[in-house]
């Protein structure tokens, strides 16, 4: 028996967290319980769940017991108070910026971002005047200058896709802290083996599970952690958290559930009436991936750390992104919040320019191309062309993708061959 007192460290809680024996048959592993409704006990149980009096399952599209094994296990990682497992990454972003927001608010985001986010952050703009206002670099200061009396909440990543940039996070934090505004930060490049973000002053922490949380590459997820920090009540913009719900016999979020507030309001706002829940087998699968993730994390980091180094010594290559080498731009912020290494995602431009870029990465033989990241397969694209193209050109030449740079995510292979890969792929090229 695990000791009441002390919590258990990382690995452990990666492995155990959120999830226990099957009380019913004693299964160890976290049955999958395929079943979109649940029996009441009687019709009052029903109508207290379907009120909020009382928690329980009723249907799949709110919550269902293996997707709250996941929610149970992320919000551990992450040192959240709850977490809400969705459809997508690209749905977990999309539910925190429409329970936090209404048209007419906007929000500071980080320049810099996953390109899925950029193009939503820009749609909801053009069609339900929900604001983002980009900051001009990626220091606190800019995200400080970028804040307006409209802004009502702050978004960067943990580690910036595709260009590995380490945000100083503890900084930006302090910013938000000062104009009493939610930070909102997307970790799935670190994932919460690299960087746990509430630690550094985040409220909200999104995940896409697709990349290292799963980490095989088999299933589409996302998911949302609540921090239960943030004080919704102070300032009177966060209407669907403070105000009753009508239809939920005035239901107040902040005053039945003080801890929980905005998964709350994500839960019943985004899962009930938006409707992106994930499936019991993604859910599933993410789960198993988890148990295995400070594990892999360790040998991403190392690979990638080898395969960088080789990169930037090479006479084609004309830089490297990686900030975990010496020397490398951002190299100070990345052993201050990532001593292990800042992940296995990250860009390298060719001298020779774009035919160049696109040569290698069909030269590949090893390496797959393809769009995901932080699988346990390396893989590489072109990012110009492909998950960065809605970006103008000096939108890309400030994330790091120009039409002669590559992003690669470095996987579990041994690194040898990894290294004899790009080898005989450079070779091929100018
Ligand atoms: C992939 C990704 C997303 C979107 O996640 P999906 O699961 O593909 O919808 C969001 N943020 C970041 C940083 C990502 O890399």
């Amino acid at each position: 028996m695990m000791s009441e007192t002390r919590s258990p460290r990382f690995a452990t809680q990666a492995i155990h967290a959120g999830a226990s024996p099957d009380p019913a048959t004693g299964a160890r592993v976290q049955p999958i319980y395929f079943t979109n409704g649940f029996v009441f006990d009687s019709t009052e149980q029903a109508a207290d769940i379907f009120a909020m009096r009382r928690t329980g399952f009723s249907y799949s599209r709110g919550s269902n017991p293996t997707v709250a094994a996941l929610e149970r296990r992320v919000a551990a990682l992450e040192g959240a108070k709850a977490a809400i497992a969705v459809a997508s990454g690209q749905s977990a972003v999309l539910l925190v910026l429409m329970t936090l927001m209404k048209s007419g608010d906007a929000y500071v985001a980080s320049s810099r971002l996953f390109g899925g986010s950029l193009g939503l952050m820009r749609r909801l703009d053009g069609r339900y005047d929900i604001k983002p206002q980009f900051t001009k670099g990626l220091r606190p200061e800019d995200f400080e200058a970028a804040i307006s009396p409209e802004t009502r909440a702050i978004v960067c990543e943990s580690i910036v896709n595709p260009c590995a940039t380490v945000m100083d996070l503890d900084g930006i934090a302090a910013v938000a802290r000062r104009h009493g505004l939610p930070l909102i930060v997307d970790n799935t490049l670190a994932s919460p083996a690299l960087i746990r973000p509430i630690e550094h002053g985040a409220d909200i922490v999104v995940h896409s599970t697709s990349k290292f949380l799963g980490g095989s590459g088999q299933t589409i997820g996302g998911i949302i952690c609540d921090a239960g920090s943030f004080e919704w009540t102070k300032h009177g913009h966060y209407n669907l958290i403070t105000d009753p719900w009508p239809d939920y016999d005035g239901l107040v979020i902040t005053e039945r559930f003080p801890d929980i507030s905005f998964a709350v309001a994500c839960r019943l706002f985004g899962l009930r009436d938006l409707g992106p829940g994930l499936s019991p087998m993604n859910a599933f699968l993410t789960l198993t991936g988890i148990e295995t993730l400070p594990l892999r994390m360790e040998r991403h980091c190392a690979n990638a750390r080898v395969v960088a180094a080789h990169l930037k010594e090479h006479p084609k290559v004309a830089w490297v992104s990686y900030p975990g080498l010496p020397g490398q731009p951002g190299q100070a912020l990345a052993e201050r919040y990532v001593p292990q290494g800042p992940g296995s995602i990250f860009t390298f431009a060719l001298k020779a320019g774009e035919a160049s870029a696109l040569k290698f990465i069909t030269s590949l033989e090893l390496i797959s191309h393809l769009v995901n990241i932080g699988e346990i397969k390396s893989l590489a694209i072109h990012p110009a062309t492909t998950t960065h193209r809605q970006l103008d050109d000096s939108d890309k030449e400030a994330a790091c993708v120009g039409p002669n740079s590559v992003r690669l995510s470095i996987g579990l292979e041994n690194v040898e061959d990894l290294i004899a890969d790009i080898d005989q792929a450079l070779a091929q090229v100018e």
